[in-house]
């Protein structure tokens, strides 16, 4: 009879867990044209003014086996922070943010990349890799690769084995995941 209790528990436990996962779509807003014409802009926002949904993401995502040896974690300007903070308390991993132009002081490795609407640049600061052999790269969005790629490249100039990128969201019919050269690991996929 307590068997059968616990497993009807456990089973409602992983319907609800299904429920909520099966519901991050749902808190995806997604904006033609933004920022310029031709772009179908995801915005997060919803998953993040929600705390049950956002805590499922972040289970989701810290339950990653390629994280398993990864030494810290290289969290990308700007929502890849939102992600990689909460990761980071969470696995207790040391934290590295990778930032946009002009945004770091100190002694940089920088590079320029494309991405689905436009250019940037990103930086990492020297001292913030001491000590750091494996980490994993984290964003919210996986699009078409490059900004995943420019991290990349970044890390193995400096001779970091980088285990894999984990994103929150990937936009499938990008293929970005087929222009990186890591394990790639997202929640959620959507076209
Ligand atoms: P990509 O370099 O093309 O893979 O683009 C990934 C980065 O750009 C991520 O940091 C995303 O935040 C952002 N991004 C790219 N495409 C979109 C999109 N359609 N909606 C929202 N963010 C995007």
């Amino acid at each position: 009879m307590e068997l059968a209790i616990v497993f009807v528990k456990q089973y409602n436990i992983i319907k609800v867990k299904l429920m909520i996962a099966n519901s991050y779509k749902d808190f995806i807003s997604t904006f033609p044209d933004f920022p310029k014409k031709g772009i179908f802009f995801k915005d997060i926002s919803p998953i993040l003014k929600n705390p049950t949904i956002f805590e499922s993401v972040i289970n989701e995502m810290s339950n990653c086996s390629f994280l398993e040896e990864a030494d810290s974690l290289i969290a990308i300007d700007a929502r890849g922070f939102i992600f990689g903070s909460a990761l980071a308390i969470k696995l207790k991993k040391p934290l590295i943010l990778a930032r946009k132009k002009n945004k770091l002081p100190g002694e940089l490795i920088e590079k320029n990349y494309g991405l689905e609407y436009g250019e940037d640049s990103l930086s990492i600061q020297k001292s913030s890799l001491l000590d750091i052999k494996r980490p994993a790269i984290i964003d919210d969005i996986l699009a078409t690769g490059g900004t995943a790629n420019c991290i990349l490249d970044l890390l193995k100039k400096e001779n970091k084995e980088v285990q894999c990128l984990l994103v929150f969201l990937e936009l499938s019919q990008l293929k970005g995941r087929d222009n990186i050269n890591l394990p790639v690991h997202s929640v959620l996929k959507l076209d």
